[in-house]
């Protein structure tokens, strides 16, 4: 168990924290969703009852150690503010700066600091100046931060599987660490799921890769009583089994990874299930998300896709198929969608997947619900409330799931 931030004295401290302020922008630097920001509230309200001076770290974007003032976290700033009902000050320019220091430095008790986007700095991803991989200029700025607090603070879920100056290297600076109540959430949620789970245990995996998510596959085969493939990522494992799939996403050099997942199911008794029908189409436009004109659209008799289609949705056969095993199942851990579900006529099985889940978590059963688009699935579907936990991270949640060690965590100490 980590040391949490209930077992630390921040009373009247200067508190350094990471948190996870990645949030979405549209072309006007409005704040599509700002659940991200939401998420800290818990921790940030706690320290500020405690009458600590929070200084917040966090990233925007991939402005790749460059300033961009698009990805500058000054919209974030202002909606902070208004969540927390109080002024939070922002200093433009940089975090390190000297006017972030001096800000922060005559921060006082009970008032709020937002510092600029780290990554604006490339050695916060462990670069020089110059861009090149510099070990040296990393631990620099790492200390720098670490100058700007006397506790740590690690609650960015959504980037502790990063090895980053702020989520790792910040942590030999300061003495006093601990895991904010966004990460202590994650961990208690996941951790439970994993090592403790309620049976039947379920996995439904979709997106657009296989290779993506062989070592979550690999992994979950040890813990889940089945698996739900879905998405692009089934049409590999079909056609591994000599199954023509048309012009589908198919990773053709994992298919005898393919089968040696199945040949690790089988030997493990997990129920491993694929789709048994397909919605399919002559045409798709990824780039737009549409169904360009004269597209023919339609859904097959079995799991075979004929020549100049292509498999974009699970078929109503699948949804049957798997509506039996998610009824049943007690814990499901869910990641990726089972279609191109941004297309509304290639959404309704992972739609209807949503809805199911949903159910079966309403009578009882733990739905933990990870990964940017799976989320945006049970948003879309308006069943996110019901989920028992929706993940705040994308690729630490995977990383989690394939039952690696996340850097920013195990840096952190143990109760
Ligand atoms: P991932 O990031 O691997 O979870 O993949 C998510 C993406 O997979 C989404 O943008 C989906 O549109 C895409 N996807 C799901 N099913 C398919 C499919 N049958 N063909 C192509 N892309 C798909």
């Amino acid at each position: 168990m980590k040391r949490t931030l209930e077992d630390i004295d921040v009373k009247g401290k200067k508190v350094l924290i990471r948190v996870d302020y990645n949030v979405p922008l549209n072309g006007n630097l409005k704040i599509t969703n700002d659940k991200r920001i939401v998420s800290t509230i818990p921790t940030l309200r706690y320290l500020l009852n405690e009458n600590a001076a929070v200084v917040i770290m966090a990233h925007l974007g991939r402005p790749k150690g460059k300033v961009v003032p698009e990805m500058s976290l000054m919209p974030v700033s202002v909606r902070l503010g208004e969540l927390l009902g109080k002024p939070v000050k922002f200093v433009g320019g940089g975090c390190v700066g000297v006017e972030s220091k001096k800000a922060a430095n005559n921060l006082a008790p009970g008032e709020i600091l937002l510092l600029e986007n780290l990554r604006f700095h490339p050695e916060e991803e462990g670069r020089s100046k110059s861009g090149e991989k510099n070990s040296v200029a990393m631990e620099a700025f790492a200390k720098e931060l670490a100058s700007m607090g006397e506790v740590f603070i690690q609650d960015a879920f959504g980037t502790v599987h990063r090895s980053h100056a702020s989520t790792v290297g910040v942590v030999k600076y300061v003495k006093d660490r601990a895991v904010g109540f966004l990460v202590e959430k994650e961990l208690k949620f996941l951790r439970e799921v994993l090592e403790n789970p309620k049976r039947p245990f379920l996995a439904i995996l979709g997106g657009s890769k296989v290779s993506d998510k062989i070592d979550v596959i690999e992994n979950l085969l040890d813990k889940v009583d089945a698996i739900i493939i879905g998405g692009a990522m089934a049409y590999s494992f079909l056609k591994s089994c000599g199954i023509s799939m048309g012009t589908s996403l198919v990773e053709n050099d994992k298919l005898d990874l393919s089968v040696s997942l199945f040949k690790k199911a089988e030997g493990k008794k997990v129920d491993f299930l694929l789709p048994v029908d397909h919605v399919i189409t002559s045409k798709i436009d990824f780039l737009n998300k549409n169904v360009p004109n004269g597209a023919i659209v339609k859904t097959t008799l079995n799991e075979m896709i004929p020549d100049g289609f292509m498999g974009v949705d699970i078929g109503l056969r699948s949804i049957d198929k798997f509506s039996e095993i998610i009824r049943s199942a007690k814990t499901i851990v869910w990641n990726g969608p089972l279609g191109v579900f941004e297309v509304g006529d290639f959404s309704k099985g992972t739609i209807e997947v949503a809805k199911l889940v949903a159910e079966v978590t309403d009578k009882g059963a733990i739905s933990i619900v990870g990964g940017g688009d799976s989320v945006a699935a049970v948003e879309k579907a308006g069943v996110d409330k019901r989920m028992s936990y929706i993940s705040t991270g994308g690729g630490a949640f995977l990383k989690f799931l394939e039952g690696k060690e996340l850097p920013g965590i195990v840096s952190m100490p143990n109760k």
